[in-house]
């Protein structure tokens, strides 16, 4: 799907769609701008990760090879608690910045040699397609995941570490009142484990 700018000032909004055609803004001088609103429904972010909701805005900004799109972002996420592993919702609010690199002169087509304009330090950029689009997903995708909790936690009602676990395992067996037992100390490693997953 394909966004084209109205072109009224205004901007327009991406409802759920991430791919904008950045052919006329490449037309203008440097420092044209497009403004968009965003509202994203569901955005995967890593395995059992989604962004539930996203909403903002984003400003386009034609600079010298390449287009620079200003985030602002604010929504909700799915993620797992690092002591109960119950999902869990969890805000996230962000703004940030990415360039997006131009390969291709949109008048001539010719290819565009970015290394005599950017940074040849930075080489992670994302790139404007051949067609003069350029899809935000994966700059969204990476800020989200940056903007959430390094250990997220789904707050003062969390039961803590998985009970579910140690209830199967006492069941009838008088034995793990003890708590020496050997089988009880195993399960605690286990349970110190799983509290602590290597992310
Ligand atoms: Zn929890």
């Amino acid at each position: 799907m394909v966004s084209q700018p109205v072109g009224n000032g205004l901007g327009n909004t991406l409802m759920n769609e991430t791919v904008i055609n950045v052919a006329a803004l490449l037309q203008e001088d440097v420092g044209g701008r497009r403004n968009y609103g965003l509202a994203l429904g569901p955005l995967t972010l890593a395995e059992e990760m989604v962004a539930t909701r996203l909403d903002g805005d984003l400003t386009l900004t034609r600079l010298r090879g390449q287009v620079l799109g200003s985030f602002r972002l604010a929504g909700t996420a799915d993620v797992e608690c690092v002591r109960c592993l119950r999902s869990y919702e969890e805000t996230v609010a962000m703004t940030f910045a990415e360039p997006f690199r131009q390969r291709v002169d949109v008048r001539s087509g010719a290819e565009i040699n970015a290394s005599d304009q950017l940074d040849p330090e930075e080489d992670d950029f994302f790139e404007i397609s051949d067609n003069h689009e350029i899809d935000i997903r994966e700059a969204i995708r990476q800020n989200v995941l940056l903007a959430l909790p390094m250990r997220p936690d789904c707050g003062e009602l969390c039961p803590g570490p998985d009970t579910r676990a140690l209830t199967l395992a006492n069941g009838d067996d008088p034995d793990l009142d003890a708590p020496d037992d050997g089988r009880f100390s195993a399960l605690s490693a286990l349970l110190d484990k799983r509290d602590t997953p290597d992310r």
